[in-house]
């Protein structure tokens, strides 16, 4: 028997119906701080990532599905949005058009990690980005989007972190004094390794935690505090409640001064909902105009399982479910079906030339909510016999009936 390849996975009803409303309530949210979406392609040049998500992180260096094409083209799956929306930027010129770079994303992303729950090869992101804005309001405003996007959701266990990891300065200077000061810690392997190519990710190792307590903290240059002090006091003002943590470094290159975390203690180690943070540089660096920018992603599959865990969204209309006494009503049946579904009115039914306790019994397992059965008498006066299937009550009504009732 064939399966799914390890790490990817069907999206079977109702979960499917669960994603699709995360995605609804996340385009409602987008709409209203006016954020435009750009669907993105799924491949790319393994370039992009090279340049964007960078060399030494663990997404481009180990998690990457690359793979060359017909042409002997390197392309990838895409790990993450940000690269291509910045990418989109620049071809389209979209810095020009005068509006704000305000530009969200919904669609799959691919890493080849080790598979567990709530971590998969295959996923779902939304993310948003803010291209071209510099102010702390713009740190703010993603980070209170993502807090109403969750609240939206009815998820309420989590909280927001946030650090700031300076800008290319501050860091040129704090990578000496975090070298020597790593130097004397036995770390683990991977860490041994960071130490001379990307001494800051030692920060987010969850195996050396213990041992970095007394670490020196970075000094961020007068620039960066200020920034810094502007985005918390900001978030405290409009009631944002944070926490911050010195540790949050964020596994990608590109990210300046302000970085973030959405926690939350419900799903075991996988315990990031969303992150983000400022990536100042990183426009120009891909060939792009000055373009300071924020942004973040949060992972869908995760928010689905802390929404399972809260209350359902899921809300589907009341189905009715159409039932024939012999197959001889068929057509009329289905004028009935037709005449529902153009009234948006939930409806099925399932073979009207198997018995009537066989197509109820269907209406059972589907969950309809009404059977409409349709015999002699009610094909020859036009009628409907209504049965409400939870308490078993049921009259002669008609169409027209239904139909007003249920508008
Ligand atoms: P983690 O630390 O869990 O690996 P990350 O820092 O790699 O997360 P990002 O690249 O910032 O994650 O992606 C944003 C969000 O996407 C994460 O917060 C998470 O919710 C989700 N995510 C990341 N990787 C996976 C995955 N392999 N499977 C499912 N969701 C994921
Ligand atoms: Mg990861």
């Amino acid at each position: 028997m064939l399966t799914t390849v390890r790490g990817f996975k069907d999206i079977l009803y109702p979960q499917s119906e669960l994603f699709t409303a995360i995605e609804i309530a996340a385009r409602e949210i987008f709409k209203i701080y006016n954020y435009k979406e750009i669907r993105l392609p799924t491949v790319e040049y393994y370039e992009l990532f090279v340049k964007s998500t960078g060399e030494t992180t663990d997404i481009v260096e180990k998690e990457m599905y690359k793979f060359e094409d017909q042409s002997k083209r390197m392309l990838a799956l895409r790990p993450e949005g940000t690269p291509g929306i910045v990418r989109a930027y620049i071809n389209s010129n979209l810095n020009l058009k005068g509006e704000n770079s305000k530009f969200f994303y919904i669609g799959n992303m691919f890493r080849a990690e080790r598979p567990q729950a709530g971590r998969y090869r295959e996923f779902e992101q939304i993310g948003a980005e803010y291209l071209g804005n510099a102010s702390p309001y713009a740190d703010a405003e993603v980070i209170m989007m993502l807090d109403s996007f969750l609240k939206k959701l009815g998820i309420k266990s989590y909280t927001p972190e946030i650090n700031s990891i300076g800008c290319t300065e501050c860091r040129k200077k704090y990578r000496g004094v975090l070298i020597n000061h790593l130097k004397n810690i036995d770390l683990c392997d991977d860490c041994k390794n960071r130490i001379g190519r990307n001494p800051l990710r030692v920060l987010d190792c969850k195996t050396d935690r213990d041992k970095l307590k007394d670490i020196p903290h970075i000094e961020l240059c007068t620039d960066c505090r200020t920034h810094y002090e502007s985005v918390k006091n900001i978030l405290t003002t409009n009631n944002l409640k944070f926490k911050e943590n010195y540790f949050l470094v964020r596994g990608l290159d590109y990210y300046t001064r302000t970085v973030f975390e959405f926690k939350t203690d419900q799903l075991g180690s996988q315990d990031a909902v969303a992150s983000g943070g400022r990536y100042d540089t990183l426009v120009k660096s891909m060939g792009g105009p000055d373009s300071p920018s924020v942004g973040w992603a949060a992972g869908v599959e995760r928010i689905a399982m802390l929404v399972e865990k809260n209350d359902t969204l899921i809300k589907e209309k009341d189905l009715f479910f159409v039932v024939s006494m012999d197959k001889a009503y068929s057509e009329y049946c289905l004028k009935i079906l037709t005449e529902l579904r153009k009234n948006n009115i939930r409806a099925d039914f399932s073979n009207f030339s198997v018995s009537i306790k066989s197509q109820l019994r269907s209406a059972n397992s589907n969950g309809a909510k009404y059977a409409l059965i349709i015999g002699d008498d009610e094909y020859k006066t036009n009628t409907i016999t209504l049965k409400n299937l939870s308490n078993g009550e049921q009259k002669k009504t008609n169409l027209n009936e239904i139909i007003q009732i249920m508008h």
